[in-house]
């Protein structure tokens, strides 16, 4: 799906109280990013780094950070940057690594969650969401898609609130 697409499913499955908007989606997106980090960390600690079996959960942690970054631009009423309108930014290769970029993104949306109207740090955020992807073989278009497929799925089963990765 196109980033439009995604926004309109994010605003489908946003279902916290609005007396929360910003602060609901900047606290999931600097959790999301949490988790995306701790995972990593295991990976170190248990398979000496080697993320190519964890792909799979490191990207469905990628697209919850996704979704939240989302939900927060909307709640902010800010546009997508207008590059990201229509179709997904593609990274060009190289950048730093995984962690490295892990670590931009915890920053930037921490600073998002502290000071939303920042003016750079929402674009960079989701540039260096684009990077995480791309030093996991994929794309955000595609995170965006596995996320939505996750998340329909828990909304047909009608466990889309609650907690735990794999309900
Ligand atoms: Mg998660």
């Amino acid at each position: 799906m196109s980033p439009a697409e995604y926004l309109e499913f994010v605003r489908e499955t946003a279902i916290y109280p609005r007396q929360y908007a910003v602060i609901y989606p900047s606290l999931g997106l600097v959790g999301e990013v949490g988790e995306l980090a701790n995972k990593v960390k295991k990976v170190i600690r248990d398979n000496h780094g080697d993320v190519r079996r964890f792909r799979n959960d490191l990207k469905a942690e990628l697209g919850d950070c996704l979704w939240y970054y989302f939900a927060l631009m909307d709640d902010l009423g800010k546009a997508l940057p207008a590059e990201w309108a229509d179709e997904w930014v593609r990274a060009l290769p190289g950048g730093d690594n995984l962690i490295d970029k892990i670590i931009m993104v915890s920053h930037w949306a921490s600073l998002l969650a502290y000071e939303p109207s920042d003016p750079d740090a929402a674009d960079i955020c989701i540039m260096d969401m684009e990077y995480v992807a791309y030093h996991l073989n994929t794309t955000l278009g595609d995170i965006a898609d596995l996320n939505a497929a996750k998340l329909r799925s828990r909304q047909e089963r009608g466990v889309l609130q609650g907690s735990g990765d794999n309900r």
